[in-house]
């Protein structure tokens, strides 16, 4: 995802280009972010007064762990992200450019290029909902014996709340005396 904006830069402010985001594959140094199959998407990049605000879309396709029933299973995800990329060289004069002192920023490299792994890398680990389910309702696994409940129930004695059993022992004890 390496676009050369090289022309952008030297463009006046407000002038945009578009393009298309067709990866084949996209691979992150990540072991809890594996995607399956191609990204595909759209870019809009913008000139702005400092370099660029950089906004799309990319629709992937996570490998996840269901929470409650381990299962993996893959999840697609439409992931939006909007950044801004400021220059590290100036684009006429080849003079290198102090750092920008704002935050978030990603850079447009000396070969006036942008990458945009990293911007939607961290765009699709927000889109990554906290409880992941296989499907809705989910049955999970049992407690006791592990067995996965969507498969049907398995053998063991229904759960009994150990508090309310002790409370009923309790109450029998005293009609008894
Ligand atoms: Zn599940
Ligand atoms: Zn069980």
């Amino acid at each position: 995802m390496i676009y050369n904006v090289a022309q952008l830069m030297k463009s006046t402010v407000g002038t945009s280009l578009t393009a298309d985001i067709q990866e084949e594959e996209l691979q992150f140094n990540e072991e809890d972010l594996r995607l399956v199959g191609p990204a595909n998407g759209h870019v809009r990049m913008r000139r702005i007064n400092q370099g660029l605000l950089i906004d799309g879309w990319v629709d992937v396709s996570a490998e996840m762990t269901c929470t409650r029933c381990l299962k993996q299973f893959n999840q697609p995800l439409h992931v939006t992200f909007e950044e801004h990329f400021y220059p590290t060289m100036d684009v006429i004069t080849g003079v290198p450019l102090p750092p920008s002192d704002e935050e978030d920023v990603f850079p447009i490299d000396d070969h006036h290029q942008v990458d945009l792994t990293e911007a939607v890398r961290q765009a699709i680990l927000l889109a990554i909902p906290m409880v992941t389910l296989c499907k809705e309702d989910c049955a999970g696994l049992c407690a006791r014996c592990g067995h996965d409940l969507n498969l049907g129930p398995c053998n063991c004695e229904p759960e009994v709340d150990t508090r309310l059993s002790a409370l009923k022992s309790l109450l029998q004890n005293e009609q008894l005396s």
